[in-house]
């Protein structure tokens, strides 16, 4: 236990979240209570432009456990996370969306299977309840998608909806990285892993804070912070291209020398010229995403820039 003497600390990331925020915070109260134990309520407001982080501090007024890290803009959900984990001072710390799409009744599972030893308590997701066709359909593919691209194996399915045990919470403030996917981290950084299974539910209200731009930021996230196959791509493919070229020059020569016949090219040159010159330019956009998040890197910029911190004193701080 430690010295503060905070057993669970729970973060949520919110981002114009005015219409969840009241409801949200009745079941995790309500949750948390349960366990006996002593939690704090750690909201993260990502530059929401509504009431969500009044209504927060509000609260705050005449609750102790609950604590508001105001970001000074939107930095995005996965930075949202860091910061949570960052302030974080518990023994257990759950990651929790502020949408109750997560259901927060299954903390108390999580608890359960930490208590039993394990150091990583995912929830993964069974069954997506209310959600659009496009968004299954591109979650599913985006998953296994990074499975079959990297080395570290990240589980499917499996949002960021879990609980960490302090060791690897620590672990998780020494990876400084820029673009980050949080959940690939926790895989990265191994530990006892165990999944808990549920249903995810629909939004409560309001609506998704991902539209399609942000999902495929997260996908190139995902995959280029774990796997360097996407830049292997030219070599395979130039390979096998200049194989078949090779082969193609035998049956041009064995046209010439053998046979009468004359070889027309011209639609089939320039489709060909088309094929490669887009291939080449595919791949100078895949070396750009590596190479911007080179720079990224380079530039050291901090992940977040917190307005202020509600809530005494924060616990174990990064710098
Ligand atoms: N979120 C955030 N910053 C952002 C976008 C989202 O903190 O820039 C929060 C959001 O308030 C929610 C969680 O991240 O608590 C997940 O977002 P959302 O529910 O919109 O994503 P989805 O469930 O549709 O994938
Ligand atoms: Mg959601």
């Amino acid at each position: 236990m430690n010295e503060n003497e905070i057993r669970y600390s729970v973060i949520i990331p919110m981002y114009n979240e005015e219409e969840v925020i009241e409801e949200t915070y009745r079941r995790l109260k309500s949750v948390m209570s349960r366990t006996g134990e002593t939690y704090e309520l750690l909201f993260v407001n990502d530059g929401s432009r509504d009431r969500c982080a009044d209504i927060v501090r509000q609260y705050g007024e005449w609750d102790e456990s609950v604590k508001l890290i105001d970001f000074s803009r939107n930095f995005g959900h996965q930075i949202a996370i860091t910061a949570g984990m960052d302030y974080a001072s518990g023994d257990a710390v759950i990651i929790i969306d502020a949408d109750l799409q997560d259901p927060p009744e299954l903390i108390l599972s999580m608890i359960e299977l930490w208590k039993d030893g394990f150091e990583v308590v995912y929830a993964k997701r069974v069954k997506r309840n209310g959600e659009t066709r496009f968004k299954k359909w591109s979650a599913s593919l985006f998953y296994r998608v990074l499975r079959a691209s990297t080395d570290v194996a990240i589980p499917v399915d499996t949002g960021d909806f879990r609980l960490m045990d302090r060791k690897v919470c620590d672990q998780m403030k020494r990876l400084p990285e820029n673009n980050r996917f949080v959940r690939g981290l926790v895989s990265w950084v191994g530990f006892r892993q165990t999944a808990v299974e549920y249903e995810r539910d629909e939004r409560l209200a309001g609506e998704t804070k991902y539209p399609l731009k942000r999902m495929i930021k997260l996908c190139l996230d995902g995959i280029m912070s774990f796997s360097y196959k996407p830049l292997k791509l030219a070599g395979y493919a130039g390979a096998l291209l200049s194989g078949a070229g090779f082969l193609y020059l035998l049956y041009v020569l064995y046209l010439a020398l053998f046979t009468d016949a004359t070889n027309k090219g011209w639609p089939s040159l320039i489709a060909i010229m088309l094929i490669f010159n887009g291939f080449v330019l595919l791949m100078l956009g895949i070396m750009g995403e590596y190479i911007g998040r080179i720079y990224d890197e380079t530039k050291g910029r901090p992940l977040y820039i917190v307005r202020n911190f509600t809530g005494g004193a924060p616990g174990a701080m990064k710098e």
